[in-house]
This record gives structure tokens, sequence and C-alpha cells, in this order.
């Protein structure tokens, strides 16, 4: 079949499955046009973007202050009780919405290249523990990770760091307890892959900072040579 048949076919298949199976906006539940991805054009406009990374000073380089020497820190997305970000984060992270995480990476990575930050030499997603993996049947954070990558053009990888040490509980303690609780839980199996390069590492929301930290030192006790921490929402 010529290249121009195929493409025939291929929409015309494409075009019969959306019709027994429409694609649905993940916020709103209207039906997508073939351009929209995972959420429809007006719940991407009304995403509540926090343009952190425009300032030096925010809330999440903010959290890492005194704990984790960082290149720089933010998020995408500002999260709040019951907010647009919540409820994303939510199907992204229980209900198997992968295509969510690359398309909100996809957005993240648009205006980190309209705004010409410092591209990374590597991007990594923040592991899950192998257990938890398993469960999920996947991490949430690789699937931002690779939408985000192909958008700045920068390598990733899934494998430099593992957890080896499945969540502590981390309910009432104190933030000094919280610290020495997620401290050596990662370890860095490919330290070849980090040693003098700046390393971008990911998850999907922040809000304590201690699982983040813990890996940000790992990373840098390896031999990365500066970390930026980016996720896609902040509490
Ligand atoms: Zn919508």
């Amino acid at each position: 079949m010529p290249l121009s048949s195929q493409k025939y076919y291929f929409d015309w298949f494409e075009d019969l499955v959306g019709l027994i199976f429409p694609k649905t906006c993940v916020h709103c539940g209207l039906e997508l046009n073939k351009r929209e991805k995972s959420l429809c054009i007006s719940c991407e406009y009304k995403l509540p973007r926090s343009n952190y990374h425009r300032i030096a000073d925010n809330p999440v380089s903010d959290k890492f202050k005194g704990r984790l020497p960082i290149k720089s820190g933010f998020s995408f997305l500002r999260f709040t009780k019951g907010n647009m970000a919540q409820t994303l984060m939510h199907e992204l992270k229980y209900r198997q919405r992968e295509d969510l995480g690359e398309r909100l990476g996809k957005l993240f990575g648009s205006v980190l290249s309209i705004d010409n930050l410092p591209a990374p030499d590597l991007i990594i997603p923040l592991p899950l523990h192998e257990s938890k993996r398993r469960i999920r049947g996947y991490n949430q954070c690789d699937s931002i990770v690779h939408g985000l990558a192909v958008v700045i053009k920068r390598p990733y990888m899934t494998d430099v760091v593992e957890r080896v040490v499945a969540n502590p509980s981390q309910t009432r303690k104190s933030r000094f307890d919280r610290w020495e609780n997620v401290e050596r839980i990662f370890e860095v199996s490919k330290p070849e892959e980090i040693l003098g390069r700046h390393v971008m590492l990911v998850d999907d929301v922040v809000t304590t900072g201690s699982t983040l930290e813990s890996c940000g030192r790992a990373l840098l006790e390896a031999g990365a040579k500066e970390i930026t921490i980016a996720t896609i929402a902040s509490a």
C-alpha cells in the first residue's frame, strides 16, 4: 500500500474507533476533537499555571532552602484543595491516565521552552518503590518525563536511580523526623549517567519536599553537578 493510502486508511480507522469510543476531556467530559489530547482546549486554558519558573525565589524553591542545594525549583501548576490540579493529579495517579501525564509534561515543556530556561543534561522521574510500582502498574512520573523530554528535546532515563525503601508513614511526624525517615531511601544505580551533569528531577506533586530532597541528595552524592526540581503541581 503506498504511504498516502496507508495514511488515509489509518485516519479512516481512527475516525471509526472515535465514533464508537469517543475520547472525552479528563476534566469536563466534553468530547475531544482530533487535535485535542486528554484535555479540551478550554480546560487547558483554565489550568492554574504558576509560572514559578520565572521567579528564582518561588514557593517550590523555598521548600528546599537550607535543605538541599538546587540550581532551581519550580512547578507547572498550583495545587489547592479541590482545584483542577488536584483532580488531574488524582486521575493521573489512580486511574491509569498516563496519557494525561504525557500531555501535562508536554504543556509544561512548552512553557519552559518559550522562556528559554537552561536545559538540563538529563531528565529523570522520581522513582517509585518496585512494590508500589507493581501494584499501580506504572510510575505516574514516567509519562510526565516522556512528554517533557520530547518538547524540550533533552534525553531522559528512568533507571538511573532506585527507590530501595518503600515510603515510611510520614503522618504525625515533625519535619526533623520526616527528614530522618526519608534519608537513604534512594540508591543511584547508574552513577556514570549523572556524573558532572545537570539533572532535572521530576515528580507529579511536591508537598513537603522530603522525598525529592532525599533523592536529590543521593544524586548529588553520586556525582551530579547540579539539580533542578520540576513538578507538575505544588501544594
Ligand atoms: Zn474540558
